[in-house]
């Protein structure tokens, strides 16, 4: 399916999905705008998507041929941007609900860049380490007329790698016959790839949680915090409270959860995580259930795992005062609504865990210059993106008398609604 021929985002299935979420906070906060229904259609109906076949050779020498995606939401404010995703589950409407995502994301923390998703439905520990490069390399070669620097930028998601976007960038200069690292984010350093690009999500949660709690009159030093998930986002979100002085009281992953009311060594359990691949066995604290874990006392909690933690069902034992989304939709409308009644603060998705697509977009301006910062400069400039958006998104939401994510859609929404006025439709 090519540009033009695509349902309109409103007939995807909502049921059980996140995107069913995204598009009712969208509607939201269209209607405080006041958007009409020409702009509401342009916003919410991808500009592009793209279903591929990607036939590829076994190492035994047997041919398969498998599905890829990829989908251009919106170019409105710049190339789109959005990860690659390698998963047995990845299909047309989750990759579409993810770039539609992308577009708001980038827009709430002023990017210069629209919204994108794609992916292989396929399971990438099934294949061997060169079956792994011949389906990357032939996803980039089918898709390669609409990717660019300046066209559509990729980076790793779910199941996709460094290794992989060095493997993507290295089939674009092949059949472009030029080198041109900023066809792809999220890279190995020695290739283009930026300081600060694998911890920065976890740090843009840790930033925005910390400003927030000042907001809030709750002093950091001692406030305590519990971490859901403690991958790539969860642990280095639950080092850089502790570092800020929380007391980090519960942490888990899927093989269980763990709480310590006098506070958890962040640093041990990190060690652990290296030494055998997860917190099971971690002795620093005392086992309890991963439900159980969301409703224990603290001042914040950071869901970093997975979507619809949150729910009808646990909101009203939540006794967190501040959660900060670092996952995508890990809270439900309805227990969004039951918070929010509650006076809980949620820092939302979009905003809370933007700080990887934030340094996506330093990586792609040192690729562009040939010229690379070092970490702590990367970091400082994460750090003024974030707490710079983040003040507007407070004048928002205090203008506006909404809570933050509705005025984070408010923001993303207005700014891609402005220059698409500028530029009108080209006819
Ligand atoms: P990851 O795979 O590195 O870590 C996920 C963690 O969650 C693991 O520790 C896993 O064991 C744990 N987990 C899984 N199921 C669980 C359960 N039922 N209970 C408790 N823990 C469980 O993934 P990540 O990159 O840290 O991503 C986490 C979330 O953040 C996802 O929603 C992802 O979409 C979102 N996110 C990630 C980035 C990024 O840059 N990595 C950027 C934006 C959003």
């Amino acid at each position: 399916m090519d540009k033009g021929d695509s349902p309109p985002v409103n007939a995807l299935p909502h049921e059980l999905s996140v995107f069913g979420d995204a598009i009712a906070y969208f509607n939201e906060a269209a209607d405080m705008l006041d958007l009409d229904a020409g702009m509401r259609a342009l916003m919410t109906r991808p500009s592009r998507q793209i279903i591929v076949a990607v036939p590829f050779q076994r190492d035994n020498g047997q041919i398969e041929v498998l599905t890829g995606y990829r989908v251009q939401y919106n170019f409105m404010r710049g190339p789109a941007k959005g990860g690659v995703r390698f998963h047995p589950g990845v299909t047309l409407d989750e990759v579409t609900a993810l770039a539609f995502w992308m577009t708001w994301k980038c827009a709430v923390v002023d990017l210069p860049f629209g919204g994108a998703k794609g992916g292989v439905t396929v399971d990438p520990q099934s294949l061997s380490h060169s079956e792994l490069e011949r389906v990357t390399r032939r996803y980039t070669a089918e898709i390669i007329e609409v990717i660019g620097p300046e066209k559509d930028v990729p980076a790793p998601d779910v199941g996709t790698t460094p290794q992989i976007m060095a493997w993507m960038m290295d089939t674009y200069a092949m059949h472009t016959r030029r080198n041109v690292p900023g066809v792809v984010t999220g890279k190995p350093i020695e290739l283009g790839g930026s300081q600060g690009r694998v911890e920065a999500t976890g740090r843009g949660v840790s930033i925005v949680g910390i400003d927030q709690l000042a907001r809030m009159g709750i002093k950091s030093v001692g406030a305590r915090v519990i971490v859901q998930g403690f991958g790539n986002v969860g642990s280095i979100a639950a080092q850089l409270f502790a570092e800020h002085g929380c007391i980090v009281v519960g942490i888990s992953d899927v093989s269980g959860a763990y709480y310590n009311a006098k506070g958890l060594d962040i640093s041990s359990a990190l060690a652990h995580v290296h030494r055998t691949g997860s917190l099971a066995g971690f002795t620093g604290g005392d086992r309890v259930g991963q439900n159980e874990l969301l409703e224990m006392p603290c001042e914040v909690l950071v869901p970093a795992a997975l979507e619809k933690q949150i729910t009808a069902e646990n909101a009203s034992r939540i006794k967190a005062r501040l959660i900060v989304e670092g996952a995508n939709g890990p809270t439900t409308p309805e227990a969004d609504h039951i918070l929010n009644e509650a006076g809980v603060i949620i820092i939302p998705d979009i905003y809370a865990n933007a700080g990887g697509v934030t340094v996506s977009h330093l990586e792609w301006v040192q690729d562009r210059m040939g010229y690379f910062w070092p970490e702590a400069e990367v970091n400082q400039r994460l750090s003024d993106v974030m707490l710079k958006n983040y003040a507007h998104l407070q004048r928002v939401a205090t203008e506006m008398k909404c809570t933050l994510r509705t005025a984070a859609y408010v923001l993303a929404i207005g700014r891609v609604k402005r220059v698409a006025e500028m530029r009108g439709v080209y006819a």
